[in-house]
């Protein structure tokens, strides 16, 4: 099912822990698992997406940072990485990019432009947000077709999301009107506690939006997979966190239709 004409997905919440580069990596396996070509883009300075697909940042070409600066082709440093999806690798320079960014006109549609003659070579292109609601967010949410939002399903971890849903609907009015909220993803979830039930329940109401399910469950099987430079789908192939994001990517893909 190869349509290369990418759905492109942004996963972003400014909270930090919540699983976005998790769920990026493990999401974009899933899909590469069901034959799509995927690309990942880290977009946070951190490169924590970049290491935990095995990538040294040191090594790597040219990054997402020159790509936003326009110094290079976004198609000369896409890296293959062994997970069988393709990266866009940030390095700490990207932790400049921000200050540089700021003194650019049409900043906000620079990823989109600089992605633009890659949609035709992939499915499905994901990229994974800092956690701040800064520029590149911003020119995140810019480039997207629609917007997934890991949240932790514990006291008081969606307080920012109201704060986000704003942040998104600022972009949908100045840069972006086809930018769509896919939902919330709920992440971590201990289903032992009747309180991780309660807020799942009530989040969906309280915001509006879709809460995709089944919610990922917090296991320890997470914090291997980075250190082995595999997604979960690979270092715990038939464990419950994987098959859920197998099933959520599944779900994510029919519901785009
Ligand atoms: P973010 O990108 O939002 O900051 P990460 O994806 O880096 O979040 O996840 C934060 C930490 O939580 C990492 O150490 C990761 O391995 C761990 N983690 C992610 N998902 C799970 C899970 N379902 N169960 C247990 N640990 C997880
Ligand atoms: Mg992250």
């Amino acid at each position: 099912m190869s349509t290369h004409k990418a759905w492109v997905v942004a996963v972003a919440n400014q909270k930090g822990g919540v699983a976005k580069t998790t769920t990026v990596g493990s999401l974009g396996s899933a899909f590469a698992e069901q034959g799509l070509s995927v690309l990942l883009v880290d977009l946070d300075p951190q490169a924590c997406l970049t290491f935990s697909l095995g990538i040294d940042p040191e090594s790597v070409e040219g990054s997402v940072h020159q790509v936003l600066l326009g110094e290079v082709k976004a198609a000369d440093v896409v890296v293959p990485t062994e997970d069988g999806v393709d990266l866009l690798p940030a390095t700490i320079e990207l932790a400049t990019a921000e200050q540089l960014l700021l003194m650019r006109t049409g900043r906000e549609q620079l990823l989109k432009t600089a992605l633009a003659p890659l949609l035709k070579r992939y499915d499905v292109i994901m990229l994974d947000c800092p956690p701040s609601l800064g520029v590149l967010t911003t020119v995140a949410l810019t480039a997207a077709h629609g917007v997934l939002i890991p949240l932790q399903c514990e006291t008081l971890s969606h307080r920012g999301v109201g704060q986000l849903l704003d942040t998104i609907h600022d972009v949908k009015r100045m840069t972006n009107r086809r930018l769509k909220v896919i939902g919330v993803l709920p992440t971590l979830f201990d289903g032992r506690t009747s309180h991780g039930r309660l807020v799942l329940e009530r989040i969906g109401e309280d915001y509006g939006v879709t809460v995709w399910e089944p919610a990922i469950p917090k296991s320890v099987r997470f914090a291997e997979a980075p250190a082995a430079g595999r997604s979960i789908l690979a270092t715990a192939r038939s464990s419950k966190g994987a098959d859920a994001y197998r099933e959520v990517a599944g779900s994510l893909l029919s519901a785009r239709g």
